[in-house]
């Protein structure tokens, strides 16, 4: 009999691992994907957005589509719960029973602490990115004429200058001057601060990536601020260890968090995520796998901190079908060993930065490869 394998969350690590599994072993396995939406929301391609127009299914690419010819059921629904002893999914539609469980559910963007109704910009949201753009054309038309304009200036400020925010401060920054060069407004009308409160920029890179970045970001007119820890945001007043400071826009980029959105019941789950062991097992649960962003890595009950970034989640997602696979056939399973990765950062419309293993490139040739990734790594 086939065995089923149901995959909760279709983003990136869970449609990879329903790929690799149909690729490797299709024919003898029932292969279904839950997914509360019928797309994969494509998050690195977003920053790029602020300054092109690009075809809708770069950004929110149609499951289905993606699926087409592959026998893999796509069921959007929203999933409720999961009960392991029962092995089954619980769905607003009802049970679906499982041999292999993968949970792929992503995380959360993270919100600095806020008085009511503050109004803030977040990165992983379409809506959010679509907003800042409406608000920044508005506000820069008001000021149009210098004398009808509130204050002299517009300033945004993005909070965060992790790899998430130095994408969207070198985007956001191309896209303001664009406006103002299209209003015929002096490039200073607008400027752009990007706060961060560790003492480098991009502090989860090595030194020399954090330097090409700030030198990008200083050439491009940011200003950054560091050792800058917001703490709380009121309205358009951010407060911070250094005082406060007034800002029109805010984007908030400070991390990610897990936010269970699937009652997981006996399946242990930490404020960070689901720990998983040595074969991204959930521990006491070997028919269970969690993969991409929410599983915390932990080999011998020690959290090993990986990135979270879609590159991961492919890594995971492979090691996951291989072990179903292998666990199918009676073979015992392969640790999970996370491997050097490539790092690619968006700098701009037009500029990027690639990173391996000790080589470093900056300039139009790696924003290329980087918006090539963006639309190809599936
Ligand atoms: C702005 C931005 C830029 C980024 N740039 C890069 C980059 O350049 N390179 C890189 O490697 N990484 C990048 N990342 C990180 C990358 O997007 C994530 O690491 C990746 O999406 C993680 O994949 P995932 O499968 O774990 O989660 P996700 O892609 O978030 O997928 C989770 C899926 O689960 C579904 N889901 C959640 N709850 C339920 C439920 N109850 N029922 C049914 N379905 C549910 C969601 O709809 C979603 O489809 C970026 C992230 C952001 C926000």
């Amino acid at each position: 009999m086939r065995k089923r394998v149901v995959v909760l969350g279709c983003g990136f690590g869970g449609l990879k691992t329903l790929l690799t599994l149909h690729r490797k072993g299709g024919r003898h396995l029932e292969l279904v994907g839950i997914n509360k939406r019928p797309f994969l929301y494509n998050y690195p391609i977003l920053p790029r957005l602020l300054t092109r127009s690009l075809p809708e299914e770069a950004v929110l690419i149609p499951l289905q589509k993606r699926l087409q010819g592959t026998g893999i059921t796509l069921l959007v629904e929203n999933a409720l719960a999961v009960d392991a002893s029962r092995q089954a999914v619980i769905t607003t539609q009802g049970a679906i029973e499982y041999d292999y469980l993968v949970l792929a559910l992503g995380v959360k963007a993270k919100s600095v602490a806020r008085g009511e109704e503050t109004p803030l910009f977040f990165p992983k949201s379409l809506r959010h990115l679509y907003q800042l753009k409406t608000f920044i054309t508005k506000m820069l038309q008001q000021g149009g004429g210098g004398a009808s304009f509130p204050r002299p200036k517009l300033t945004l400020a993005v909070i965060g200058g992790g790899l998430t925010g130095v994408e969207f401060s070198a985007c956001l920054r191309a896209f303001l001057d664009q406006q103002t060069r299209a209003l015929r407004l002096p490039q200073e009308t607008a400027s752009l601060l990007l706060l961060e409160r560790k003492e480098r920029i991009a502090e989860e890179c090595p030194p020399e990536v954090s330097e090409a970045i700030t030198h990008s970001l200083l050439q491009q007119g940011i200003t950054l601020k560091l050792h800058t820890d917001v703490w709380w945001v009121e309205q358009q007043l951010l407060l911070s260890n250094q005082g406060s400071m007034q800002a029109d826009g805010i984007l908030c980029c400070i991390g990610t968090e897990w936010r269970p959105t699937v009652d997981l019941k006996e399946l242990e789950s930490t404020a960070q995520g689901i720990p998983v062991n040595r074969y991204l097992q959930v521990p006491q649960h070997p028919s269970v796998f969690a993969v991409g962003d929410n599983a915390v890595f932990r080999p011998h009950g020690v959290e090993i901190p990986l990135p979270r970034r879609a590159s991961v989640a492919f890594q995971q997602a492979k090691t996951v079908a291989e072990n179903i696979l292998r666990d199918i056939r009676g073979l015992p399973p392969h640790p999970y060993v996370p491997r050097p990765l490539p790092l690619a950062v968006t700098l701009g419309p037009h500029q990027g930065l690639i990173e391996y293993r000790g080589w470093l490139t900056v300039g139009r040739l790696a924003g290329k490869i980087k918006a090539y990734y963006e639309t190809c790594c599936l």
